[in-house]
């Protein structure tokens, strides 16, 4: 699969993503101009956005994209709650598909945070606190942001 290969709406041969967004059968909640969505029967409480183009990742987006995934993320999460949800969960991990993102907003469920806040926690356990670390990882981070 090569990703210079994706236009605008077009899938790519061999990327399951793509698969997923121009499915004729996917359900769909709401589609904009960059992002697709789609509710699997295997998963009746989320809502997955598919980028419509290829993107490595969010930091791949372009502000007109980003944007768009802000207030999709915030109509979303409120259409969710409101089916009752007391809270929406995102998760983005695409270590399968690192050329097409794609997240999930998830409506709450204990053991999910549960096993995520265990996950932080147990990541910290095995580190002692690092503050050199820290200052690297803030300096890394500014300096991204302020270039
Ligand atoms: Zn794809």
């Amino acid at each position: 699969m090569n990703p210079e290969q994706s236009d605008e709406w077009a899938p790519v041969d061999g990327c399951d993503i793509c698969e997923r967004v121009h499915d004729s059968n996917r359900v769909s909640v709401i589609d904009t101009e960059h992002f697709a969505t789609a509710i699997s029967p295997r998963y009746p409480w989320g809502v997955t956005i598919n980028a419509k183009q290829h993107k490595e990742g969010l930091w791949a987006l372009s502000d007109d994209e980003a944007s768009e995934l802000g207030r999709l993320l915030a109509r979303l999460s409120g259409a969710i709650h409101a089916t009752g949800s007391e809270r929406v969960y995102m998760a983005s991990f695409g270590e399968e598909h690192s050329v097409h993102f794609h997240m999930i907003l998830l409506s709450r469920w204990e053991p999910y945070s549960v096993a995520a806040h265990q996950a932080l926690y147990d990541r910290a356990e095995k580190t002692p606190p690092q503050p050199a670390e820290t200052d690297r990882f803030v300096s890394a981070v500014r300096e991204y942001l302020h270039t």
